[in-house]
């Protein structure tokens, strides 16, 4: 199979499809590669590093959409993106398809066959190709507030870690899904004082046995977040109800009685947010304070850490891209995972959450 991977065009998507050391696994298994010209140049991937590892370097996105049988991005299509796909080709990448009709529109009108990152599903019922990301943005969060509780960024001047003789920050991670594990493993090895609250009482226990004792695992309930909210310096915000907006869960009076100077890092502000101050920002300007109160709320975290986050991306991608491009369309009928993550095929949506959200306006 021909497999196409052009450059993102996203604004400051550095991201890119697929890595050299992916890429010799693609051309390993019999498979032809094209990279567009400096696809992977602003993370250090460079053209000769992607010829190296076997893929033929092409001038143009167009080439690449006009020739592959499959295309592997990272991002979902922009429109003039959409408008090069062709019917029969397989398109590999994040969609979000639910809240993005055009998007959909364009795809169905070009016929391809689209699986998407985020709905593709592990044995345990979990999102394989979203876990990455959520770590990625778990241990940015701790390492974001740690920045942003310095002085000279608008924090209280706080030292997480604390030093011999001076206590530690206190930090709060609402949620102990993959997002809270990740930043609590950072928080925790800063040295800072570490306090999970989660609704899952399995996931509490999980968590109990991950830290040994080293963080105060705690049943999430409003008598909790009044609590620990006051005398926390960071909180990080990072529960999700699958396929719901994320719950307002610190109140505007939460925020007004926090002190002066910590920070509130908003993970979940992909879903709108987990506390009541918070909007979504940008790498470019990631933060603004209300109340005293730094909020950092980056929609797309991993962007920020483009390099890390594209290895972490294709470790997980890796084996489907590799069926995919073994079988075609067949892949998806020998696995059921990889089946799940089937949201277009030739004009048609083939996923229900999908299709009960656009289906009728299409
Ligand atoms: P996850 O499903 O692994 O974990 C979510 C956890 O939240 C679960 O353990 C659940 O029990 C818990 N929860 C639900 N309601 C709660 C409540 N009232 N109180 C406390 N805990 C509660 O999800 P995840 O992968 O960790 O993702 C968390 C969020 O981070 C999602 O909204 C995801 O989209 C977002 N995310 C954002 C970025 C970004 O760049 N901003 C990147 C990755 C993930």
């Amino acid at each position: 199979m021909l497999i196409g991977v052009p450059k993102e065009i996203k604004n400051h998507e550095y991201r890119i499809g697929l890595t050299p050391a992916a890429v010799r696994e693609y051309v390993a298994n019999g498979h032809q590669v094209i990279v567009e010209n400096n696809g992977g140049a602003a993370i250090g991937f460079t053209n000769d590093q992607y010829e190296e590892a076997g893929a033929r370097i092409v001038d143009s996105a167009a080439e690449i959409f006009a020739t592959a049988d499959m295309i592997v991005k990272v991002k979902e299509p922009q429109p003039e993106e959409c408008k090069q796909l062709r019917e029969g080709q397989i398109l590999y990448t994040y969609l979000h398809l639910a809240p993005d009709p055009k998007q959909t529109e364009l795809l169905a009108e070009a016929g391809v066959t689209a699986i998407a990152y985020e709905t593709v599903t592990d044995n345990r019922g979990g999102l394989p190709l979203l876990a990455p990301m959520s770590e990625v943005a778990g241990r940015m969060s701790v390492q974001a507030g740690a920045h942003y509780l310095e002085k000279a960024h608008g924090g209280s001047g706080t030292l997480l870690g604390g030093v011999p003789g001076v206590e530690p920050g206190k930090v709060l991670v609402i949620g102990g899904g993959v997002v809270g594990i990740s930043a609590a493993k950072m928080a925790v090895g800063l040295g800072a004082e570490v306090t999970i609250l989660d609704r899952s009482l399995p996931r509490l226990r999980e968590l109990d046995d991950i830290f040994g004792g080293r963080v105060k695992t705690i049943y999430s309930t409003v008598d909790a977040i009044d609590k620990f909210s006051q005398v926390a310096d960071l909180i990080v915000g990072a529960v999700l109800i699958p396929g719901a907006a994320a719950p307002k869960l610190l109140t505007r009076e939460h925020i007004k009685n926090m002190k002066p100077g910590s920070v509130l890092v908003d993970v979940a502000i992909d879903q709108g947010g987990c506390f009541a101050t918070s909007k979504a920002t940008t790498h470019q300007d990631p933060v603004y304070v209300v109340d005293d109160v730094v909020h950092y709320c980056v929609a797309n975290m991993p962007g920020g850490v483009a390099r890390t986050s594209t290895i972490a991306l294709n470790n997980a991608t890796l084996p489907y891209g590799i069926a995919l491009a073994n079988k075609g369309v067949k892949a998806m009928l020998d696995d059921a995972n990889l089946r799940n993550g089937l949201n277009m095929h030739r004009g048609k949506i083939t996923y229900k959450a999908v299709h009960d959200d656009l289906g009728e306006q299409l």
